[in-house]
Order: C-alpha cells, then sequence, then structure tokens
C-alpha cells in the first residue's frame, strides 16, 4: 500500500513525498481511512509506529476547508507532556506545510499572554496539556464550542499522571457531535471507561502488541550494588560505543544529582525534567538533538514519547516501577530500523520490577553482573576498545562484566523485597507544571 491509496489529498502527498517517507506504517494504513470518514476511533498503538502521523495527516485533510473563528479553536489534540505537545506541533508543521492551517500551542512554563494572543487570531489547531487549557478555559480566554476533531493523546500517561478529571471536565466542554480519537499504548479499565463514555460507535485499531520491544533494541541487564551504581554506569558508558543516549532515573532529584555528577566525569550531560523552566527544557532538548549534549539524563514525565532520531544507546540508572515505562524508556532507541542498545541496572531491592519486566515482554532478558568476580577476572581478557563520550576517543581498557546468557530464575538468593515504590511512585512524583487541576496548589 501506498499514501495515494488512502485518500490524502495531493498537498499532502507532496509534503510526505518530501519527507521522504514511501510507504505508511501499519497504524497508517489502518487509521487514516477511518478518520477521513469521520469515525471515532481508538488507536491502540506505542509511540514510534508512527501514531502521530496517522491522526495528523488527515485532521490536515479534514481542516483544509473552513476558518477558525477567535478565540475559538476548530480542533484539539491533548497531549500529556509539554515535550510531546511541541512534538504533535512539529508533526503538523511538517505535514502542513503546504496547508495554511493555524496551530496553537498550549502549555505550562510558556508565556499565557502570547499564548492568548495567538488564539486571539483564531486557530484551527489547538494542541494542549490539560492543565494549561483548563486554566485558560478558566480565565475565559477560549472557548471549546466550535472543536470538530478532538484527540486524546497516550491517554494511558494521562491516566499514569492523574489528568483523567482533567480530561472528563474538558471533554465535558465540547460538544458530543465532534469526532474523537484516542491513542493509547495499553487499554486499562479507566481508559476503557473513558473511551465508553465519550466516543460514539469507535472503530477500534491495533498495531503490535503494546509494550513490546521493538526487535531493533538490545536490551540487556547489569547487576550491581546500590553503593556502587554511579561508577558502574560510568564503566558501561565507557566501555559502549556510545553516540548519544538518554539516561532514565526514577526520581527528579536524581535526575539532576546523576546529570551532575556524569558532568563532574567529563561526560557531556545535562538533566531534563519536569521542574525546569520551560525555556531551559526546550534548550536542552534541542542542544541533545543537535548531537551538543551527549547524555539526556531525565525522568519518565519528561521523556515520554520524544522522538529524537539515531538515539544509539538508552540506560536505565533506575528500574522502572512500571514495566510498560521498560518499554517506552528502551524504546528511545532502535528507532526506524536503527538498531540500538539498552541497559538497565538492577539490584537487589529491583526484583519485584524486574519480574514484571520479563512477565510483559515475555522474554529472558541477557544480565550481566558488575560485581568483581575475582576468579574469573583474572582469566578474562580485557574488553573491547570503546570510547567516551566527548571525553575522549582513545580506546580504554576496562574490566568487562560476567556475561550471563540470561537472566537466571531467582534462585537460592532470598532477596529483601522492595519497599521504595510506596512513597515514591504516587502521581505526584512525576508531575511537573502540567499537574492535574486537582493537584495544583
Ligand atoms: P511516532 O510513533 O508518531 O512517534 O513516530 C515515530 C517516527 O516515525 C517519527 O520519527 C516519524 O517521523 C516516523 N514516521 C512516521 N510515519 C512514517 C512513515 N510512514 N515512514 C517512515 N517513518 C515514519
Amino acid at each position: 500500500m501506498n499514501f495515494s491509496e488512502l485518500g490524502l489529498g495531493d498537498d499532502i502527498l507532496k509534503a510526505i513525498e518530501d519527507i521522504g517517507y514511501t510507504t505508511p506504517t501499519p497504524i497508517q494504513e489502518k487509521a487514516i481511512p477511518i478518520v477521513l470518514m469521520a469515525r471515532d476511533l481508538i488507536g491502540l498503538a506505542q509511540t514510534g509506529t508512527g501514531k502521530t502521523a496517522s491522526f495528523t495527516l488527515p485532521m490536515i485533510e479534514m481542516l483544509s476547508s473552513g476558518r477558525a473563528r477567535s478565540r475559538m479553536p476548530r480542533s484539539l489534540v491533548l497531549a500529556p507532556t509539554r515535550e510531546l505537545a511541541a512534538q504533535v506541533g512539529e508533526n503538523f508543521d511538517l505535514y502542513g506545510k503546504y496547508h495554511k492551517l493555524t496551530k496553537a500551542l498550549l502549555v505550562g512554563g510558556e508565556s499565557m499572554g502570547d499564548q492568548i494572543k495567538i488564539l486571539e487570531k483564531g486557530v484551527d489547531v489547538l494542541i494542549a496539556t490539560p492543565g494549561r487549557l483548563l486554566d485558560l478555559f478558566e480565565r475565559g480566554q477560549i472557548l471549546l464550542s466550535d472543536i470538530k476533531i478532538l484527540v486524546i493523546d497516550e491517554a494511558d500517561r494521562m491516566l499514569d499522571m492523574g489528568f483523567i478529571p482533567d480530561i472528563e471536565r474538558i471533554v465535558s466542554l465540547i460538544p458530543p457531535t465532534r469526532q474523537t480519537l484516542l491513542f493509547s499504548a495499553t487499554m486499562p479499565d479507566e481508559i476503557k471507561r473513558l473511551s465508553d463514555k465519550f466516543l460514539s460507535n469507535p472503530k477500534m485499531v491495533s498495531v503490535a502488541p503494546p509494550a513490546s520491544p521493538a526487535k531493533t533494541v538490545d536490551h540487556r541487564m547489569l547487576e550491581v550494588s546500590p553503593r556502587t551504581k554511579k561508577s558502574a554506569l560510568k564503566d558501561l558508558i565507557d566501555r559502549e560505543e556510545v553516540k548519544n543516549a538518554f539516561v532514565f532515573c526514577n526520581r527528579k532529584k536524581d535526575v539532576d544529582m546523576l546529570g551532575k555528577w556524569l558532568k563532574d566525569q567529563g561526560f557531556s550531560a545535562s538533566p531534563l525534567h519536569g521542574d525546569m523552566v520551560q525555556s531551559k527544557r526546550t534548550e536542552t532538548l534541542q542542544a541533545f538533538k543537535d548531537g551538543k549534549i551527549v547524555l539526556l539524563v531525565c525522568s519518565d514525565v519528561a521523556a515520554r514519547g520524544l522522538d529524537v532520531s539515531g538515539v544509539s544507546h538508552v540506560f536505565n540508572y533506575d528500574v522502572p516501577f512500571n514495566a510498560d515505562d521498560y518499554v517506552h524508556r528502551i524504546g528511545r532507541t532502535g528507532r526506524a530500523g536503527l538498531k540500538g542498545k539498552a541497559w538497565t541496572l538492577i539490584t537487589e531491592d529491583d526484583d519485584k520490577f524486574v519480574d514484571a519486566i520479563i512477565k510483559l515482554v515475555g522474554q529472558d532478558i541477557p544480565t550481566e553482573s558488575a560485581q568483581p568476580q575475582p576468579q574469573e577476572k583474572s582469566s578474562r581478557p580485557a574488553s573491547k576498545s570503546s570510547a567516551k563520550p566527548v571525553k575522549s576517543d582513545k580506546p580504554r581498557p576496562e574490566k568487562r562484566p560476567e556475561h550471563k546468557p540470561a537472566r537466571p530464575e531467582k534462585t537460592e538468593k532470598s532477596r529483601p523485597r522492595p519497599h521504595r515504590e510506596a512513597e515514591d511512585a504516587g502521581p505526584n512524583q512525576f508531575c511537573d507544571e502540567t499537574m492535574p487541576a486537582f493537584l495544583r496548589r
């Protein structure tokens, strides 16, 4: 199948050709004709499948006739994070370059005055995080009564972040005659309830089983002791051929701490998390995309759905509490057919989370140990050469961790149960300025 068979107009086809896409991805092939028929849609697809274009392309087509009135946008895309909203905006710019559609991005951390000015001129596409949209609505700066197409993107992440009450409020402000598209990587009960309530006779399309890692990602685990975790990460980065990498932490304070520590070790590293001012977040992300930063140390919220092409590695400094996040994190590499490598540092305390990941991905994950192995060590050769990002191109011999073919079944070792989830894994821990209304102070 090619794009011209999907019902898209010549201007969009030309834009697609300019970008260089030759064939639609499976989600695009399935979803675009349904959206063009003005049907409601549930799209079960993860990031990296081309899902953003599966709604932006037909939306551009459908919005190409008609004009927006002041403060009355014609369509709305709700995204969980500012970065994701910005990415959706970039997609509209890219695919809509031969159209004259107007768009506005309403995200926290940016000047409200500027956003209001754009809204006053009238926008065809409004892309927003829930918190900022409700803020502006409550200030009487925006009317949602002219919205014909509503997209709820990354619905399961909205749920994780506690945005569902905000979403329900926003949807109740939009006329029921709209077309509604809901995208989610998974379909937990709460999202099913939401779609039953707000979508009308939707078509469901699904691509690739939710939460399965791409085959292009070689993902492995490294057993470390909590005491030497940082140096184990450093050794790992030293021995891998790292072009650029996401380094994930579970907590914002650790993002800062680790970013600083890696910098002190001579790496080109910067933190990215929701407590940073928006201008700094945008600047950091751009520097990473431009190759000026090699290691982007981040939280899940900041990195969710970010599409940076050609990322060579992902390092999970912490095991994610939520197994789905593991798949999302390692999916930042190995994109668009390129190969990628992902390493997760695991300690004894992480057993429960590691087991959940192995269960979810349905396969053993090769696991090595960074703990000293005296008798092995002497007989092992030095590892293959590796380059440390920016610091030096010179190969450095490193001790190579013992390699085990796969994570063994839990055996004789009785490990302490993890205690951390209760204190750390609540939605507040991960929220940024796009916090839902009921959590905002
Ligand atoms: P998404 O799942 O929307 O985050 O998209 C993931 C990546 O796939 C983005 O870098 C898109 O530019 C790229 N992409 C989207 N559609 C296509 C296509 N038909 N062919 C090749 N790449 C695509």
